[in-house]
């Protein structure tokens, strides 16, 4: 036990249970990959502000492209609104009088260094003082620790951590590791928002966290709830669904069998890159043709170079932010740090994609004003 940095007065015994990790921002990327290695067509920075009507029925969606500015409208036989916490905005496209369904929750972690909590094991505290669980993790060489279930009122882009959760945490925390984290150690704190089904009173804990998918009367369908544990059955029920609106071919639902992109059965790096799977060696290929590429982005973070280059011509990222918070965790792994990382992402970003040094300082600025977000207050 001792190993395990766990407070040692009170302490009577212990379980060990097992369960899985991943890194989120990963398996979104190799979800995507897997779409259009199916024959989707993905499209970023692309935002749906409108649903075009043919009479009484949806058909088809009104974008506009976050870049250009440029507005468009695509045809479908089938509409699916599956964004998250946002789904409600996008059913209000829909119908103006439409009732909320969705109850935002939200959950805040901050990341501590490794020291405090050195093994591989993850410490579960089973009741913290609001009833629920509370995960010490280890994670990518730092421990993550969270979380909590604020309910909130709507849904916004860049949730913030409120100051009673950031306390909250520190407290629960502190009664269980033997060193006790200052807020001077904390790396990075992040909020999120979870889109969870309405109830008509009651905590946000007890919501549901199963999915739930509607059918307007106009053939909107929307997803809504959900985990990232079950997006398998929410992704065949959706489609089960739209097969019957858009009166579409059954076909049968190879989910459970489909590898996603990048997946190996043995792991063959033994870097951090093994969180690419089957295209770390295509990264690896890159720092050979150009040594310089193999550099560390900065010297707190286990990144390289040939990350960047690789996000851009693989994994259609556009900006610093989808670099060092979308494509890896930098940002939720060491706020500072990766701020420090950001001219060397935008120079890298600017030579590939042939931007200029305007460019290059606006994205900058943008990512160090996000970043200044991640950290705590003294
Ligand atoms: C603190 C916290 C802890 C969690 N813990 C777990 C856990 O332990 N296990 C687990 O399985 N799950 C967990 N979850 C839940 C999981 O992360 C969410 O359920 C999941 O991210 C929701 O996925 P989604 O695809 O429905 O929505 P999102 O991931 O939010 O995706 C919706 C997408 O729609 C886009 N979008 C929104 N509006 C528009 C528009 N108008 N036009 C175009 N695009 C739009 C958004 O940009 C976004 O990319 C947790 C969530 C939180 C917040």
């Amino acid at each position: 036990m001792m190993g395990w940095h766990i407070e040692q007065e009170g302490l009577n015994g212990g379980i060990i249970y097992h369960d899985g990790q991943f890194d989120d921002s990963r398996l979104a990327i190799n979800l995507a990959q897997t779409a259009v290695e199916k024959g989707a067509v993905l499209v970023n920075y692309m935002r749906c502000c409108g649903l075009l009507k043919d009479g009484p029925h949806v058909s088809g969606v009104r974008l506009r492209d976050e870049e250009s500015g440029a507005e468009m409208q695509v045809q479908a036989k089938v509409v699916i609104n599956a964004t998250g916490v946002f789904a409600d905005a996008v059913r209000q496209m829909d119908d103006a009088a439409a009732k909320p369904m969705l109850s935002p929750s939200q959950g805040i972690h901050f990341v501590l260094p490794r020291e405090f909590l050195p093994g591989d094991t993850a410490i579960m505290i089973p009741k913290t003082d609001d009833g629920r669980v509370l995960f010490a993790v280890p994670w990518h060489g730092r421990v993550v620790v969270g979380t909590t279930d604020t309910p909130v009122a709507s849904a916004s882009l860049e949730p913030r951590a409120l100051a009673e959760e950031i306390d909250f945490i520190f407290t629960q925390v502190s009664r269980y590791l033997t060193r006790d984290p200052q807020r001077s150690d904390v790396l990075s704190v992040f909020a999120g928002l979870r889109p969870l089904i309405k109830a008509e009173a009651g905590s946000t804990a007890a919501l549901s966290r199963d999915h739930l998918i509607t059918i307007s009367d106009s053939g909107l369908i929307t997803l809504a709830g959900g985990k990232w544990t079950t997006y398998r059955k929410m992704a065949e029920d959706v489609i089960d669904h739209a097969e019957m609106i858009g009166a579409l071919d059954h076909r049968h639902c190879a989910t459970h069998e489909l590898p996603i992109h990048g997946s190996e059965t043995t792991p063959t790096d033994e870097t951090h890159l093994h969180y690419y799977g089957s295209d770390a060696p295509g990264i690896r290929a890159l720092i050979a043709a150009d040594p310089a590429l193999g550099e560390l982005l900065h010297p707190r973070l286990e990144f390289l170079k040939a990350e960047v280059l690789w996000h851009v011509r693989h994994e259609m990222a556009r900006t610093v932010e989808d670099v060092l918070a979308r494509r890896t965790r930098a940002l939720l792994l060491d706020a500072r740090a990766s701020a420090e990382a950001a001219p060397a992402v935008a120079r890298l970003m600017a030579q590939e994609l042939g931007k200029d040094a305007l460019w290059e300082q606006q994205q900058i600025q943008a990512y160090e004003i996000l970043a200044q977000g991640y950290l705590l207050p003294a």
